[in-house]
Protein backbone atom coordinates (compact mmCIF):
# COMPACT_ATOMS: atom_id res chain seq x y z
CA UNK A 1 0.00 0.00 0.00
CA UNK A 2 1.02 3.48 -0.96
CA UNK A 3 2.66 5.27 2.15
CA UNK A 4 0.42 8.46 2.89
CA UNK A 5 1.74 11.52 3.12
CA UNK A 6 0.69 12.73 6.54
CA UNK A 7 2.71 9.30 7.80
CA UNK A 8 5.67 11.37 6.28
CA UNK A 9 5.35 14.59 7.98
CA UNK A 10 7.22 14.11 10.92
CA UNK A 11 11.03 13.81 11.05
CA UNK A 12 11.90 16.69 8.81
CA UNK A 13 15.43 16.01 7.20
CA UNK A 14 18.04 19.24 7.00
CA UNK A 15 20.40 17.86 4.49
CA UNK A 16 17.99 16.56 2.45
CA UNK A 17 18.84 17.40 -1.86
CA UNK A 18 17.04 18.63 -4.17
CA UNK A 19 16.61 16.19 -7.24
CA UNK A 20 19.68 16.18 -9.85
CA UNK A 21 18.10 17.89 -13.02
CA UNK A 22 20.06 16.82 -16.29
CA UNK A 23 18.54 18.74 -19.18
CA UNK A 24 18.31 18.46 -22.70
CA UNK A 25 15.24 19.72 -24.00
CA UNK A 26 16.07 23.36 -22.31
CA UNK A 27 19.52 23.31 -24.38
CA UNK A 28 17.81 22.58 -27.98
CA UNK A 29 17.39 26.31 -29.83
CA UNK A 30 15.21 29.10 -28.43
CA UNK A 31 12.50 28.50 -31.05
CA UNK A 32 11.46 24.82 -29.33
CA UNK A 33 10.05 26.51 -25.87
CA UNK A 34 9.88 30.01 -24.08
CA UNK A 35 11.89 29.84 -20.82
CA UNK A 36 9.24 30.84 -17.92
CA UNK A 37 9.69 31.46 -13.80
CA UNK A 38 7.55 31.06 -11.52
CA UNK A 39 3.76 32.32 -11.08
CA UNK A 40 3.31 32.42 -7.20
CA UNK A 41 0.12 30.46 -5.78
CA UNK A 42 -0.88 31.73 -2.59
CA UNK A 43 -1.14 28.44 0.04
CA UNK A 44 0.32 25.42 -1.49
CA UNK A 45 -1.02 22.47 0.40
CA UNK A 46 0.14 18.76 -0.13
CA UNK A 47 -3.05 16.81 -1.30
CA UNK A 48 -0.69 13.52 -2.47
CA UNK A 49 2.76 12.13 -3.33
CA UNK A 50 3.26 9.09 -5.06
CA UNK A 51 6.38 7.86 -2.96
CA UNK A 52 7.05 4.92 -5.14
CA UNK A 53 7.37 6.84 -7.76
CA UNK A 54 9.64 9.21 -6.19
CA UNK A 55 11.48 6.73 -5.28
CA UNK A 56 12.04 5.37 -8.51
CA UNK A 57 12.82 8.95 -9.84
CA UNK A 58 15.74 8.64 -7.05
CA UNK A 59 14.32 11.74 -5.53
CA UNK A 60 15.18 12.36 -1.83
CA UNK A 61 11.86 11.70 -0.22
CA UNK A 62 12.98 14.31 2.76
CA UNK A 63 13.49 17.05 -0.18
CA UNK A 64 10.39 16.70 -2.18
CA UNK A 65 7.83 16.97 1.29
CA UNK A 66 9.99 20.30 2.85
CA UNK A 67 9.33 23.35 2.06
CA UNK A 68 11.41 23.80 -1.16
CA UNK A 69 10.15 20.79 -2.61
CA UNK A 70 6.58 21.86 -2.20
CA UNK A 71 7.04 25.07 -3.36
CA UNK A 72 8.48 23.28 -6.74
CA UNK A 73 5.28 21.14 -6.99
CA UNK A 74 2.99 24.20 -6.82
CA UNK A 75 5.60 26.19 -9.17
CA UNK A 76 6.11 28.58 -6.45
CA UNK A 77 9.69 28.50 -6.65
CA UNK A 78 12.54 26.46 -8.13
CA UNK A 79 15.94 24.62 -7.53
CA UNK A 80 18.80 26.46 -9.56
CA UNK A 81 19.37 23.51 -11.52
CA UNK A 82 15.72 23.52 -12.76
CA UNK A 83 15.40 25.48 -16.02
CA UNK A 84 11.53 25.58 -16.38
CA UNK A 85 10.03 26.00 -19.85
CA UNK A 86 7.08 25.79 -21.84
CA UNK A 87 7.45 23.56 -25.02
CA UNK A 88 6.19 25.16 -28.73
CA UNK A 89 3.90 22.57 -30.30
CA UNK A 90 1.23 22.64 -32.53
CA UNK A 91 -1.88 20.45 -33.15
CA UNK A 92 -5.03 19.45 -35.19
CA UNK A 93 -7.69 20.02 -32.33
CA UNK A 94 -10.74 17.59 -33.83
CA UNK A 95 -10.03 17.60 -36.87
CA UNK A 96 -8.63 21.68 -37.45
CA UNK A 97 -5.32 22.55 -37.28
CA UNK A 98 -4.07 25.14 -34.54
CA UNK A 99 -0.47 26.47 -35.60
CA UNK A 100 0.20 27.43 -32.32
CA UNK A 101 -0.61 25.81 -28.91
CA UNK A 102 2.23 24.92 -26.44
CA UNK A 103 1.67 24.49 -23.36
CA UNK A 104 -0.05 26.99 -22.15
CA UNK A 105 -0.88 25.93 -18.99
CA UNK A 106 2.08 23.56 -17.99
CA UNK A 107 5.85 23.94 -17.25
CA UNK A 108 8.47 21.45 -17.91
CA UNK A 109 10.54 22.27 -14.67
CA UNK A 110 13.73 19.92 -15.97
CA UNK A 111 14.49 16.23 -16.79
CA UNK A 112 15.86 13.84 -14.03
CA UNK A 113 17.71 10.47 -14.83
CA UNK A 114 15.65 7.87 -12.71
CA UNK A 115 17.19 4.67 -11.01
CA UNK A 116 16.77 2.82 -13.89
CA UNK A 117 19.06 5.08 -16.07
CA UNK A 118 16.14 6.30 -17.73
CA UNK A 119 15.73 10.41 -18.22
CA UNK A 120 11.96 11.15 -17.41
CA UNK A 121 10.50 14.55 -17.94
CA UNK A 122 8.82 16.65 -14.35
CA UNK A 123 6.10 18.79 -15.12
CA UNK A 124 3.76 21.05 -13.61
CA UNK A 125 -0.19 21.20 -14.86
CA UNK A 126 -1.88 23.95 -13.63
CA UNK A 127 0.70 26.12 -13.05
CA UNK A 128 -0.14 29.66 -14.40
CA UNK A 129 0.26 31.57 -17.29
CA UNK A 130 2.74 31.48 -19.97
CA UNK A 131 3.46 32.96 -23.08
CA UNK A 132 1.13 29.67 -24.88
CA UNK A 133 -1.75 30.46 -22.54
CA UNK A 134 -3.82 32.87 -25.09
CA UNK A 135 -7.09 33.43 -23.43
CA UNK A 136 -6.27 30.77 -20.70
CA UNK A 137 -5.65 31.42 -16.93
CA UNK A 138 -2.73 28.65 -17.00
CA UNK A 139 -4.21 27.01 -14.29
CA UNK A 140 -6.18 23.86 -13.26
CA UNK A 141 -9.54 23.03 -11.03
CA UNK A 142 -8.50 20.10 -8.49
CA UNK A 143 -11.02 18.07 -9.96
CA UNK A 144 -9.38 17.10 -13.47
CA UNK A 145 -6.10 16.68 -11.22
CA UNK A 146 -7.38 13.72 -9.30
CA UNK A 147 -8.94 12.06 -12.30
CA UNK A 148 -5.23 12.50 -14.31
CA UNK A 149 -3.41 11.10 -10.93
CA UNK A 150 -5.90 7.84 -10.10
CA UNK A 151 -6.44 7.16 -14.18
CA UNK A 152 -2.95 7.42 -15.31
CA UNK A 153 -1.87 5.28 -12.21
CA UNK A 154 -4.13 2.97 -12.70
CA UNK A 155 -2.97 3.07 -16.58
CA UNK A 156 0.41 2.51 -15.32
CA UNK A 157 -0.98 -0.66 -13.11
CA UNK A 158 -2.77 -2.35 -15.84
CA UNK A 159 0.75 -2.24 -17.82
CA UNK A 160 -0.26 0.38 -20.05
CA UNK A 161 2.23 2.67 -21.27
CA UNK A 162 1.56 6.10 -19.61
CA UNK A 163 2.55 9.65 -18.08
CA UNK A 164 2.70 9.00 -14.04
CA UNK A 165 2.02 11.66 -11.59
CA UNK A 166 4.19 12.50 -9.13
CA UNK A 167 1.99 14.62 -6.77
CA UNK A 168 -1.06 17.06 -6.56
CA UNK A 169 -0.99 20.28 -4.39
CA UNK A 170 -3.99 22.26 -4.02
CA UNK A 171 -2.90 25.81 -4.39
CA UNK A 172 -4.93 27.94 -1.79
CA UNK A 173 -6.41 30.05 -5.03
CA UNK A 174 -9.61 29.74 -6.42
CA UNK A 175 -10.16 29.11 -10.25
CA UNK A 176 -13.02 30.00 -12.09
CA UNK A 177 -14.62 27.95 -14.69
CA UNK A 178 -18.55 27.23 -15.09
CA UNK A 179 -18.87 28.18 -11.01
CA UNK A 180 -15.41 28.73 -8.46
CA UNK A 181 -13.46 25.44 -7.81
CA UNK A 182 -10.27 25.10 -5.47
CA UNK A 183 -7.10 25.56 -7.81
CA UNK A 184 -4.69 22.70 -7.72
CA UNK A 185 -1.32 21.66 -9.89
CA UNK A 186 -0.17 18.16 -11.05
CA UNK A 187 3.44 17.02 -11.75
CA UNK A 188 3.15 14.93 -13.94
CA UNK A 189 6.25 12.61 -15.13
CA UNK A 190 6.84 11.77 -19.08
CA UNK A 191 9.25 9.70 -21.01
CA UNK A 192 9.26 13.12 -22.38
CA UNK A 193 6.72 15.39 -23.84
CA UNK A 194 7.04 15.15 -27.22
CA UNK A 195 3.60 15.26 -29.34
CA UNK A 196 2.94 14.87 -33.35
CA UNK A 197 1.66 18.45 -32.60
CA UNK A 198 5.87 19.62 -31.80
CA UNK A 199 6.76 18.24 -35.17
CA UNK A 200 3.74 19.89 -36.89
CA UNK A 201 4.67 22.93 -35.30
CA UNK A 202 8.16 23.17 -37.51
CA UNK A 203 6.88 21.58 -40.16
CA UNK A 204 4.23 24.30 -40.86
CA UNK A 205 6.83 26.78 -40.44
CA UNK A 206 8.79 24.83 -42.94
CA UNK A 207 11.57 24.70 -40.25
CA UNK A 208 13.38 21.99 -41.98
CA UNK A 209 16.19 21.95 -39.71
CA UNK A 210 14.31 22.15 -36.53
CA UNK A 211 12.31 19.10 -37.97
CA UNK A 212 15.42 17.31 -37.98
CA UNK A 213 16.39 18.46 -34.64
CA UNK A 214 13.50 17.23 -32.91
CA UNK A 215 13.73 13.87 -34.61
CA UNK A 216 17.07 13.39 -33.45
CA UNK A 217 16.64 14.58 -30.27
CA UNK A 218 13.40 11.88 -30.26
CA UNK A 219 15.28 9.30 -31.58
CA UNK A 220 18.17 9.44 -29.28
CA UNK A 221 15.88 10.03 -26.03
CA UNK A 222 13.23 7.19 -27.26
CA UNK A 223 14.37 4.94 -29.93
CA UNK A 224 18.63 4.97 -30.15
CA UNK A 225 19.02 1.96 -31.90
CA UNK A 226 17.72 3.71 -34.77
CA UNK A 227 20.33 6.42 -35.07
CA UNK A 228 22.35 3.84 -37.37
CA UNK A 229 19.94 2.40 -39.50
CA UNK A 230 20.12 3.74 -43.41
CA UNK A 231 16.77 5.73 -42.66
CA UNK A 232 16.74 6.72 -39.57
CA UNK A 233 14.01 9.13 -40.35
CA UNK A 234 11.66 6.61 -41.75
CA UNK A 235 12.60 4.56 -39.44
CA UNK A 236 11.19 6.76 -36.63
CA UNK A 237 7.82 7.10 -38.19
CA UNK A 238 7.68 2.84 -38.20
CA UNK A 239 8.44 2.89 -34.78
CA UNK A 240 6.32 5.45 -33.25
CA UNK A 241 3.13 3.75 -35.45
CA UNK A 242 4.30 0.28 -34.00
CA UNK A 243 4.30 1.96 -30.39
CA UNK A 244 1.11 3.78 -30.78
CA UNK A 245 -0.68 0.92 -32.48
CA UNK A 246 0.06 -1.48 -29.60
CA UNK A 247 -0.77 1.61 -27.29
CA UNK A 248 -4.21 2.04 -29.15
CA UNK A 249 -4.85 -1.66 -28.95
CA UNK A 250 -4.23 -1.95 -24.92
CA UNK A 251 -6.45 1.05 -24.46
CA UNK A 252 -9.33 -1.14 -26.56
CA UNK A 253 -8.54 -4.20 -24.29
CA UNK A 254 -9.14 -2.80 -21.04
CA UNK A 255 -12.15 -0.96 -22.53
CA UNK A 256 -10.47 2.47 -22.04
CA UNK A 257 -11.72 6.03 -24.32
CA UNK A 258 -9.23 8.38 -24.22
CA UNK A 259 -11.79 11.42 -25.25
CA UNK A 260 -9.28 14.03 -26.54
CA UNK A 261 -7.13 12.01 -29.61
CA UNK A 262 -5.79 15.80 -31.03
CA UNK A 263 -2.58 15.20 -32.31
CA UNK A 264 -1.42 17.50 -29.59
CA UNK A 265 -2.15 14.49 -27.35
CA UNK A 266 -0.44 11.88 -29.13
CA UNK A 267 2.98 11.35 -28.25
CA UNK A 268 6.19 9.89 -29.50
CA UNK A 269 7.06 8.17 -26.52
CA UNK A 270 3.94 5.91 -27.13
CA UNK A 271 2.54 6.47 -23.86
CA UNK A 272 -0.80 7.53 -23.13
CA UNK A 273 -0.96 11.06 -21.95
CA UNK A 274 -2.86 13.75 -21.15
CA UNK A 275 -6.35 12.61 -19.28
CA UNK A 276 -9.54 15.26 -19.61
CA UNK A 277 -12.65 13.89 -20.88
CA UNK A 278 -10.79 10.52 -20.74
CA UNK A 279 -13.46 7.29 -19.03
CA UNK A 280 -13.48 3.70 -18.92
CA UNK A 281 -16.35 2.35 -19.90
CA UNK A 282 -19.44 0.37 -17.80
CA UNK A 283 -21.60 -1.38 -20.13
CA UNK A 284 -20.02 -2.23 -23.66
CA UNK A 285 -21.13 -0.05 -26.61
CA UNK A 286 -18.64 0.16 -29.05
CA UNK A 287 -19.92 3.10 -30.35
CA UNK A 288 -19.32 5.16 -26.57
CA UNK A 289 -18.76 8.75 -26.32
CA UNK A 290 -18.58 10.59 -22.77
CA UNK A 291 -16.58 14.00 -23.58
CA UNK A 292 -18.88 16.81 -23.41
CA UNK A 293 -17.45 18.91 -26.48
CA UNK A 294 -17.07 15.57 -28.48
CA UNK A 295 -20.48 16.24 -30.07
CA UNK A 296 -19.45 14.13 -33.49
CA UNK A 297 -18.17 11.25 -31.46
CA UNK A 298 -15.02 11.59 -33.50
CA UNK A 299 -13.49 9.51 -30.29
CA UNK A 300 -15.59 7.10 -29.77
CA UNK A 301 -14.58 3.74 -28.89
CA UNK A 302 -14.61 1.78 -31.93
CA UNK A 303 -13.05 5.02 -33.61
CA UNK A 304 -9.80 4.97 -31.88
CA UNK A 305 -7.64 3.07 -33.71
CA UNK A 306 -8.49 4.75 -36.80
CA UNK A 307 -8.01 8.35 -35.21
CA UNK A 308 -4.65 6.90 -34.50
CA UNK A 309 -3.76 6.27 -38.14
CA UNK A 310 -5.19 9.60 -38.92
CA UNK A 311 -2.74 11.43 -36.71
CA UNK A 312 0.18 9.24 -37.84
CA UNK A 313 -0.61 10.34 -41.19
CA UNK A 314 -0.14 13.82 -39.74
CA UNK A 315 3.12 12.91 -38.02
CA UNK A 316 4.25 11.63 -41.46
CA UNK A 317 3.31 14.61 -43.70
CA UNK A 318 5.38 16.57 -40.90
CA UNK A 319 8.75 14.19 -41.63
CA UNK A 320 8.67 14.37 -45.24
CA UNK A 321 11.14 16.82 -45.71
CA UNK A 322 13.48 14.51 -43.80
CA UNK A 323 12.71 11.53 -45.18
CA UNK A 324 13.83 11.57 -48.57
CA UNK A 325 15.07 14.41 -50.78
CA UNK A 326 12.54 13.61 -53.56
CA UNK A 327 9.30 14.46 -52.13
CA UNK A 328 7.54 12.20 -53.96
CA UNK A 329 9.62 9.11 -52.68
CA UNK A 330 9.03 10.43 -48.81
CA UNK A 331 5.06 10.27 -49.94
CA UNK A 332 5.36 6.74 -50.81
CA UNK A 333 7.91 5.55 -48.46
CA UNK A 334 5.46 7.40 -45.63
CA UNK A 335 2.30 5.18 -47.13
CA UNK A 336 4.12 2.10 -47.00
CA UNK A 337 4.56 3.08 -43.87
CA UNK A 338 1.53 4.28 -42.92
CA UNK A 339 0.32 0.72 -44.04
CA UNK A 340 2.12 -1.47 -41.29
CA UNK A 341 -0.30 0.39 -38.73
CA UNK A 342 -3.26 -2.29 -38.99
CA UNK A 343 -1.11 -5.27 -39.02
CA UNK A 344 0.87 -4.00 -35.81
CA UNK A 345 -2.30 -3.26 -34.44
CA UNK A 346 -4.13 -6.68 -35.04
CA UNK A 347 -1.53 -8.42 -33.19
CA UNK A 348 -1.58 -6.75 -30.48
CA UNK A 349 -5.02 -6.89 -30.41
CA UNK A 350 -6.03 -10.49 -31.26
CA UNK A 351 -2.99 -11.56 -28.91
CA UNK A 352 -4.63 -9.62 -26.02
CA UNK A 353 -8.16 -10.82 -26.83
CA UNK A 354 -7.07 -14.40 -26.62
CA UNK A 355 -5.54 -13.57 -23.16
CA UNK A 356 -8.53 -12.21 -21.85
CA UNK A 357 -10.54 -15.61 -23.28
CA UNK A 358 -8.16 -17.45 -21.95
CA UNK A 359 -6.51 -19.11 -25.17
CA UNK A 360 -3.39 -19.83 -25.43
CA UNK A 361 -3.17 -20.95 -29.01
CA UNK A 362 -3.62 -19.58 -32.21
CA UNK A 363 -7.14 -21.00 -34.18
CA UNK A 364 -9.00 -20.17 -36.91
CA UNK A 365 -12.72 -19.20 -35.75
CA UNK A 366 -10.75 -17.56 -32.53
CA UNK A 367 -11.70 -14.22 -34.16
CA UNK A 368 -15.35 -14.85 -34.69
CA UNK A 369 -15.30 -16.37 -31.10
CA UNK A 370 -14.60 -12.82 -29.74
CA UNK A 371 -16.42 -10.88 -32.05
CA UNK A 372 -19.66 -12.94 -31.06
CA UNK A 373 -19.16 -12.59 -27.71
CA UNK A 374 -18.64 -8.83 -27.92
CA UNK A 375 -22.22 -8.65 -30.14
CA UNK A 376 -23.71 -10.36 -27.11
CA UNK A 377 -21.86 -7.81 -24.86
CA UNK A 378 -23.51 -4.96 -26.97
CA UNK A 379 -26.63 -6.47 -26.81
CA UNK A 380 -27.47 -7.11 -23.56
CA UNK A 381 -25.76 -4.08 -22.42
CA UNK A 382 -23.07 -6.50 -20.51
CA UNK A 383 -20.79 -4.52 -18.10
CA UNK A 384 -17.22 -4.41 -19.92
CA UNK A 385 -14.59 -5.29 -16.91
CA UNK A 386 -16.61 -7.61 -14.97
CA UNK A 387 -17.71 -9.59 -18.26
CA UNK A 388 -14.43 -10.69 -18.65
CA UNK A 389 -13.02 -11.19 -15.03
CA UNK A 390 -15.53 -13.44 -14.21
CA UNK A 391 -14.89 -15.31 -17.59
CA UNK A 392 -12.30 -17.04 -15.15
CA UNK A 393 -15.19 -18.40 -12.86
CA UNK A 394 -16.80 -19.96 -16.15
CA UNK A 395 -13.71 -22.20 -17.27
CA UNK A 396 -14.93 -25.39 -15.69
CA UNK A 397 -18.77 -25.17 -16.26
CA UNK A 398 -21.76 -21.92 -15.80
CA UNK A 399 -20.87 -20.48 -12.72
CA UNK A 400 -24.08 -19.61 -11.86
CA UNK A 401 -25.31 -16.39 -9.99
CA UNK A 402 -20.85 -15.44 -9.87
CA UNK A 403 -20.54 -15.41 -13.17
CA UNK A 404 -21.23 -13.51 -16.66
CA UNK A 405 -24.74 -14.34 -16.97
CA UNK A 406 -26.15 -12.13 -14.59
CA UNK A 407 -24.62 -9.51 -16.66
CA UNK A 408 -26.24 -9.87 -19.44
CA UNK A 409 -30.17 -8.76 -19.71
CA UNK A 410 -30.61 -11.98 -21.29
CA UNK A 411 -28.47 -14.37 -19.53
CA UNK A 412 -29.27 -17.35 -22.12
CA UNK A 413 -27.38 -14.89 -24.79
CA UNK A 414 -24.52 -15.69 -22.69
CA UNK A 415 -25.07 -19.33 -21.56
CA UNK A 416 -25.16 -20.21 -25.76
CA UNK A 417 -21.60 -18.36 -26.03
CA UNK A 418 -20.35 -20.12 -23.24
CA UNK A 419 -20.89 -23.52 -24.19
CA UNK A 420 -18.81 -22.92 -27.88
CA UNK A 421 -16.18 -21.64 -25.68
CA UNK A 422 -15.57 -24.23 -23.45
CA UNK A 423 -15.71 -26.73 -26.43
CA UNK A 424 -12.97 -24.49 -27.87
CA UNK A 425 -11.19 -24.76 -24.67
CA UNK A 426 -11.18 -28.35 -24.51
CA UNK A 427 -9.22 -28.24 -27.93
CA UNK A 428 -5.91 -26.92 -25.53
CA UNK A 429 -4.51 -29.19 -23.33
CA UNK A 430 -3.90 -26.86 -20.04
CA UNK A 431 -5.36 -27.01 -16.53
CA UNK A 432 -8.21 -25.13 -15.67
CA UNK A 433 -5.67 -23.46 -13.00
CA UNK A 434 -3.26 -22.54 -15.40
CA UNK A 435 -5.98 -20.58 -17.62
CA UNK A 436 -7.24 -18.50 -14.48
CA UNK A 437 -4.09 -17.41 -13.48
CA UNK A 438 -3.87 -16.04 -16.91
CA UNK A 439 -7.28 -14.65 -17.36
CA UNK A 440 -7.25 -13.15 -13.85
CA UNK A 441 -3.68 -11.52 -14.48
CA UNK A 442 -5.08 -9.88 -17.67
CA UNK A 443 -8.63 -8.91 -16.56
CA UNK A 444 -8.56 -6.54 -14.39
CA UNK A 445 -11.04 -6.83 -11.24
CA UNK A 446 -10.86 -2.61 -10.59
CA UNK A 447 -10.70 0.09 -13.03
CA UNK A 448 -11.31 4.00 -12.40
CA UNK A 449 -15.29 3.62 -12.64
CA UNK A 450 -16.25 7.09 -13.58
CA UNK A 451 -18.95 7.54 -10.81
CA UNK A 452 -16.23 6.80 -8.51
CA UNK A 453 -14.17 9.39 -9.72
CA UNK A 454 -17.11 11.77 -9.91
CA UNK A 455 -17.96 11.07 -6.25
CA UNK A 456 -14.15 11.60 -4.70
CA UNK A 457 -13.96 14.78 -7.03
CA UNK A 458 -17.36 15.95 -5.06
CA UNK A 459 -16.27 15.03 -1.43
CA UNK A 460 -13.07 16.78 -2.24
CA UNK A 461 -14.47 19.90 -3.66
CA UNK A 462 -17.42 20.25 -1.53
CA UNK A 463 -16.08 18.88 1.79
CA UNK A 464 -12.33 19.31 1.40
CA UNK A 465 -12.43 15.65 2.15
CA UNK A 466 -9.62 13.46 0.25
CA UNK A 467 -10.10 10.33 1.99
CA UNK A 468 -12.34 8.92 -1.00
CA UNK A 469 -9.54 9.81 -3.37
CA UNK A 470 -6.53 8.23 -1.16
CA UNK A 471 -9.32 5.06 -0.94
CA UNK A 472 -9.32 4.82 -4.52
CA UNK A 473 -6.16 5.43 -5.45
CA UNK A 474 -5.27 2.57 -3.25
CA UNK A 475 -7.80 0.58 -4.85
CA UNK A 476 -6.65 1.18 -8.68
CA UNK A 477 -2.99 0.87 -8.56
CA UNK A 478 -3.62 -3.14 -7.38
CA UNK A 479 -6.56 -3.82 -10.35
CA UNK A 480 -5.78 -7.54 -10.73
CA UNK A 481 -5.70 -8.35 -6.98
CA UNK A 482 -9.04 -9.34 -5.60
CA UNK A 483 -8.92 -6.89 -2.37
CA UNK A 484 -12.36 -8.57 -0.98
CA UNK A 485 -12.70 -6.11 1.20
CA UNK A 486 -13.03 -3.61 -1.57
CA UNK A 487 -15.31 -5.00 -3.58
CA UNK A 488 -17.96 -2.56 -3.92
CA UNK A 489 -15.39 -0.74 -6.30
CA UNK A 490 -15.79 -3.38 -8.67
CA UNK A 491 -19.65 -3.03 -9.11
CA UNK A 492 -20.76 -0.68 -11.67
CA UNK A 493 -22.87 2.48 -11.07
CA UNK A 494 -26.58 2.66 -9.78
CA UNK A 495 -28.54 3.96 -12.45
CA UNK A 496 -28.79 7.30 -10.05
CA UNK A 497 -24.86 7.09 -10.15
CA UNK A 498 -23.80 7.12 -14.02
CA UNK A 499 -22.31 9.66 -15.17
CA UNK A 500 -22.96 10.44 -18.62
CA UNK A 501 -20.53 13.17 -19.74
CA UNK A 502 -16.88 14.15 -18.85
CA UNK A 503 -15.56 17.43 -19.25
CA UNK A 504 -12.53 18.54 -20.67
CA UNK A 505 -9.05 19.52 -18.01
CA UNK A 506 -9.33 22.72 -18.47
P1 LIG B 1 -5.42 20.04 -23.71
O1 LIG B 1 -6.89 20.13 -23.59
O2 LIG B 1 -4.74 19.78 -22.41
O3 LIG B 1 -4.96 19.10 -24.76
O4 LIG B 1 -4.93 21.50 -24.11
C1 LIG B 1 -5.03 22.04 -25.40
C2 LIG B 1 -4.34 23.39 -25.45
O5 LIG B 1 -5.04 24.35 -24.66
C3 LIG B 1 -2.92 23.38 -24.92
O6 LIG B 1 -2.15 24.29 -25.69
C4 LIG B 1 -3.08 23.87 -23.51
O7 LIG B 1 -1.90 24.45 -23.02
C5 LIG B 1 -4.18 24.92 -23.67
N1 LIG B 1 -4.91 25.12 -22.43
C6 LIG B 1 -5.81 24.29 -21.87
N2 LIG B 1 -6.28 24.79 -20.72
C7 LIG B 1 -5.67 25.96 -20.51
C8 LIG B 1 -5.74 26.97 -19.50
N3 LIG B 1 -6.54 26.85 -18.44
N4 LIG B 1 -4.95 28.06 -19.64
C9 LIG B 1 -4.14 28.18 -20.70
N5 LIG B 1 -4.03 27.29 -21.70
C10 LIG B 1 -4.79 26.19 -21.60
MG1 LIG C 1 -2.97 18.46 -24.44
Amino acid sequence: MAESTAVRQSGRQTRAAAPAFDNSYAHLPDRFFTRSGANTVSAPKLIRINWPLAAELGIDAGWLESREGIAMLAGNGFPAAAEPIALAYAGHQFGNFVPQLGDGRALLVGEIIDTSGKRRDLQLKGSGRTLFSRGGDGRAAVGPVMREYVVSEAMAALGIPTTRTLAAVLTGDTVYRETPLPGAVLTRVAASHIRIGTFQYFAVRQDVEAIRLLADHAIGRHFPDLAKRDQPYLALLEQVIAVQADLVARWMLVGFIHGVMNTDNMTISGETIDYGPCAFMDEYDPAKVFSSIDRQGRYAYANQPGIAVWNLARFAESLLPIIHEDQDEAVRLAEEALKTFQAAYDVAFHRGWRRKLGLFAEQEGDLQLIGDLLKAMAGNRADFTLTFRRLAAEIEGPAGDSGVGRLFADPKEFDEWAVRWRRRLAEESKLPAERRQVMLSTNPKYIPRNHRIEAVIKAAVEDADFRPFEELLDVVVRPFDEQPERSDYALPPREDERVLQTFCGT
